[in-house]
């Protein structure tokens, strides 16, 4: 580690979702001066999501983007030192903790707050990694433009593939939703939307079995898990909506993990199991994964490193 590429500071947060900018919230209005470090996806999950309607405060709903330029811009209001940069590389063996920005630079600080948040799963299919950003994609509100008036499949029945499926059903001309049991995991509420809309088809008890196409996305054949029949709809993207999981891989060496990932917190804290190292919002958690969930996780982390840092002397 050379000193020419280390900075010292005293409360790192990794992350920018709901939950690191709201810990950078909380830490600059104590005092903290925290350097927030916004990774691959600045914004984090939000920035890839349409209306928000459950946040409290805004009657009228908000889109996740803009929800997040808000978040953003109070934190750095406070005070927050937010930078571009992903988290590539931690040594928690001692204090100061080191963390390493996009291979490169080192950072020391006396308190971190994990707030990496968690990413789209994949099928694990070979047609759909060979087809991903040629009409595979994991995220509709982005890409979902370009497929304006066409047919498209969406595979998933949470949330998040009901509300992608209505959110296509409005600029494609119809969705094909690939379920693979015979109900759905979303809410009541967002179920009943997708089965009341027109041009979107749910195919129960259905696998994907391949996507079919050559240098582009030109149908889809799925498999009834039931009967074993196959059938192939032509189509001109395929969108996987089937979960997320927890960006907790540079951390897996100190910290402990549950067998999906997800960062183990003290319950009622955000502390981990190494003292002055504290996770909040979703790699944290696989229960509730709400934006006003995460933003109330990353208050009480940065709560609580401003009390351990007291407790050492260090603030
Ligand atoms: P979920 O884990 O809730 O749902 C994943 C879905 O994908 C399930 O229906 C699951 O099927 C299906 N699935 C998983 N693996 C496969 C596979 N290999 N092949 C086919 N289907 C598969 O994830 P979501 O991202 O939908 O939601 C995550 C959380 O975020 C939830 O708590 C949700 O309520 C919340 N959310 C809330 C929103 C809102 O309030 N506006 C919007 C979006 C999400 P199965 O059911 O059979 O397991």
């Amino acid at each position: 580690m050379e000193s020419s590429t280390t900075e010292k500071v005293n409360c790192l947060i990794i992350g920018s979702g709901p939950a690191g900018y709201t810990a950078a919230i909380y830490a600059s209005r104590a005092g903290l001066n925290p350097v927030l470090y916004q990774g691959i996806q600045p914004g984090g999950q939000l920035t890839i999501t349409t209306e928000v309607e459950n946040y409290p405060g805004y009657p009228d709903g908000i889109q996740g983007p803009e929800m997040m330029v808000h978040f953003e811009k109070q934190a750095k209001r406070m005070g927050a030192d937010i930078r571009y940069g992903l988290a590539t590389k931690v040594d928690f063996s001692s204090q100061p903790y080191k963390v390493q920005i996009d291979d490169e630079k080192w950072m020391e600080a006396n308190a971190v707050i994990i707030s990496t948040g968690a990413s789209a799963k994949w099928l694990g299919i070979e047609s759909e990694q060979r087809l991903n950003g040629y009409g595979v994609s994991a995220c509709a509100v982005c890409d979902g433009f370009f497929f304006k008036g066409k047919e498209v499949a969406i595979v998933g029945a949470g949330d998040t593939a009901a509300e992608e499926a209505l959110y296509l059903s409005k600029i494609c001309s119809h969705v094909h939703m690939i379920v693979r049991r015979g109900e759905m995991r979303a809410s009541k509420i967002m179920q009943q939307r997708v089965l009341d809309t027109k041009n979107i088809t749910v195919y129960w008890h259905s696998e994907t079995d391949e996507v079919i196409g050559d240098k582009k996305v030109e149908a889809v054949r799925i498999k009834n898990n039931q009967t074993g029949s196959l059938k192939e709809i032509p189509v001109s993207a395929f969108f996987v909506a089937i979960g997320h999981q927890p960006n907790s891989d540079i951390f897996k060496d100190w910290i402990d993990m549950d067998e999906a990932g997800y960062i183990k917190t003290i319950p009622g804290s955000s502390k981990t199991n190494i003292e002055g190292v504290f996770a909040s919002g979703d790699v944290q958690d696989k229960i509730y994964r709400q934006a006003v969930t995460a933003a109330g996780s990353g208050c009480m982390a940065a709560l609580d490193a401003e009390r351990y840092l007291s407790e050492k002397g260090l603030h």
